[in-house]
């Protein structure tokens, strides 16, 4: 058997102590120290259990996430602690895929618009050349703007995300454009990088208004920023590992002049998720410069509100594993990203006519 990183997503430095043990840890590549890995195993025998065991807490409560096509994702249970995992192969797990948390992958938004009919274009050209995708649909000057993996490992936002593209493909915000940037930093993604905090610079730090933009996606965005009139912008991340209020879905708030439409809005996605969601409550959101929320940092949230004149633009955190005590899984956090999409269907028939009471 083998461990490899060799496919989009993955992450590892992997040593062999005997047979069935391996010491592994996360890939840094220069970055500050974080907790993303992926690896595939390939060849294990029907049977065979081998141990995986890390340099640091690096699993989270379910044990890791695992999948056999990069593309459906279950967490494995069985054995683990924070630093590590037992698994047992069974008959035709011949390549079986570990990580941190569910991946998720480009193909599975190149099928999705297949399914849902979504024009996917081609944003910009990467800085190593590959064709970053966006989703533009609508000829509303007025636009609501979606992006997601300002940090390439943070994957449970893109479920939420897709949530959101499934319910306005069925009931749109009329008057609205939407434009959709779902892989930002779209090399970090390919490559497996983890992407907080990049070297030289992280994506999420290059909307400063007095700078020209260093990576090409992100001077992108910020030209459809001002070639439309923006009105919603929300960018979709992952917190940290585990722990605190990175165990919940919460809304780090940056702006003072609109922070009554950040709480509104967050009531209404509270109301709007039902039992089958991946639950956010508007207690947990971080309010203005509270601990690490610090408002006027660049970011693209700042940018659109600040700059591009949105008239509600956040960041939603979506946690890696578990909500209020309900384990992450693609379909609660589709359900959630439905849930956003008809909070901010609510929101904005309140923006649009003064006389209705959102709430
Ligand atoms: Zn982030």
């Amino acid at each position: 058997m083998r461990i490899t990183a060799d496919f989009v997503g993955g992450n590892i430095v992997a040593t062999q102590t005997d047979e069935n043990r391996f010491l592994l840890s996360c890939d840094l590549r220069g970055g500050p120290e974080w907790f993303y890995w992926a690896f595939c195993v390939e060849g294990a025998q029907a049977g065979q259990t081998c141990t995986f065991s890390f340099d640091g807490d690096r699993i989270g409560y379910f044990g890791p996430a695992v999948s056999h096509d990069l593309q459906n994702w279950a967490w494995a249970e069985g054995e683990h602690t924070p630093r590590g995992f037992s698994y047992t192969f069974s008959a035709g797990e011949d390549r079986v895929y570990f990580a941190h948390h569910f991946l998720y992958h480009p193909a599975r938004f190149d099928a999705l618009c297949r399914e849902l009919a979504l024009p996917v274009s081609r944003l910009t050209a990467s800085e190593k050349g590959r064709d970053v995708p966006c989703l533009q649909m609508g000829d509303d000057q007025e636009t609501i703007l979606l992006t997601a993996r300002h940090h390439a490992c943070e994957s449970t936002g893109n479920y939420v995300l897709e949530g959101f593209l499934r319910e306005w493909a069925q009931h749109p915000i009329s008057g609205l454009s939407l434009v959709c940037v779902p892989f930002v930093d779209y090399d970090g993604v390919v490559d497996g990088d983890q992407g907080k905090g990049r070297p030289p610079f992280d994506h999420n730090r290059d909307y400063d208004p007095a700078t020209p933009s260093r990576y090409a996606a992100v001077r992108a965005i910020r030209q459809l920023a001002e070639a439309r009139d923006v009105r919603y912008a929300i960018d979709f991340h992952s917190p940290w590992h585990c722990g605190g209020e990175n165990d919940t879905v919460f809304i780090p708030q940056k702006h003072y002049d609109i922070l009554p439409d950040l709480r509104r809005f967050s009531l209404l996605l509270e109301q709007a998720c039902g039992p089958d969601c991946f639950p956010h409550f508007s207690q947990d959101d971080i309010p203005p410069d509270t601990r690490w929320n610090r408002v006027g940092a660049p970011c693209f949230g700042t940018y659109m509100h600040t700059t591009a004149g949105a008239a509600l633009a956040f960041t939603l955190e979506t946690a890696y594993f578990v909500s209020h005590g309900l384990p992450f899984s693609a379909q609660n956090a589709i359900a959630t990203g439905r849930a956003v999409c008809r909070a901010l269907a609510a929101f904005d028939k309140a923006h649009t006519d003064p006389t209705i009471n959102p709430l």
